[in-house]
């Protein structure tokens, strides 16, 4: 009962205005399709330093707003459909205009450079190589100092995949996630956030494309969410129309195996409290 409530709504989904593979149009029939109630978009922010991922343009930003307000009052009557924005923490365009910021780090500073957290595992062993004298756990310590100061970055309402910088350790074991140092540097930057009025997303994103069995955040860090009362949202990060509820039923057993009671969903009338 709780998983059909839940897989009612979704707030992190991307189109072919960055780098999802569907139109946004596509994306809200499919949502329309599955029994859906609220579908928010939140694609990527442009920000003018090099990217992989965000939308190529301020102009290319604003002709997304105009689209999902388009398709906003067309399928209104069969659908909410919401705004968002995927905001980058170096992203720096205002987000006033969007109906929620998820606020995400994506790259990290290291010795003046931005690096790209989740581009390859190739990508961060040589950021690790170069930039912090092959010691993951300092690579882990920079992304964690990021994540901490991402609501203050971005004013964002729900903080993006806050342990995005594990989406390859299955495959490749990068970073000792049960080594002490790591663990002390993801609850500081987890207890930082928690003293702010935000929403930690349990995204399944990575699952659904094949990088993961998981959600994030990892259980360690949600016992911390259970245990001081923290917020939590389940979203798909989908890339693809199909995977607008990815992986839900795994990330509501996780949440309970964590000690999570309840879950923030929006809903036709704002956000609700679901009891798990
Ligand atoms: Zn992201
Ligand atoms: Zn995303």
């Amino acid at each position: 009962m709780n998983l059909q409530l839940l897989t009612k709504s979704n707030l992190h989904t991307h189109t072919d205005f960055a780098d999802g593979k569907n139109t946004a149009e596509e994306v809200v029939l499919a949502a329309i399709d599955a029994g859906m109630d609220v579908l928010g978009f939140s694609e990527h922010s442009f920000h003018a330093n090099p990217t992989v991922f965000g939308m190529q343009s301020p102009e290319r930003q604003q002709e997304y707003k105009q689209e999902i307000y388009r398709l906003k009052n067309i399928y209104a009557d069969r659908i909410k459909i919401l705004c968002g924005i995927e905001q980058d923490s170096h992203s720096g365009i205002p987000t006033d205009v969007y109906d929620y910021v998820i606020g995400s780090v994506h790259y990290i500073n290291l010795g003046g450079e931005l690096c790209c957290v989740d581009l390859s595992a190739q990508t961060t062993l040589n950021a690790i190589k170069m930039h912090c004298g092959g010691d993951p756990i300092a690579y882990a310590k920079a992304y964690f100092e990021a994540v901490a100061r991402v609501e203050s970055d971005t004013q964002c309402d729900i903080v993006g995949h806050f342990d995005l910088l594990t989406k390859f350790n299955e495959r490749t074991a990068i970073f000792d996630t049960s080594d002490p140092r790591y663990i002390k540097a993801g609850l500081e930057a987890l207890d930082a956030l928690l003293e702010k009025e935000v929403i930690f997303e349990v995204n399944t994103g990575a699952m659904a494309r094949g990088y993961r069995t998981t959600p994030y955040p990892a259980p360690i860090f949600l016992r911390r969410i259970a245990e001081k009362r923290g917020n939590v949202t389940l979203n798909a990060d989908a890339h693809r129309k199909e995977y607008l509820t990815y992986g839900f039923d795994t990330a509501l057993q996780i949440l309970k195996a964590s000690g999570i009671g309840s879950v923030l969903t929006m809903t036709k009338v704002g956000w609700k409290n679901i009891a798990i």
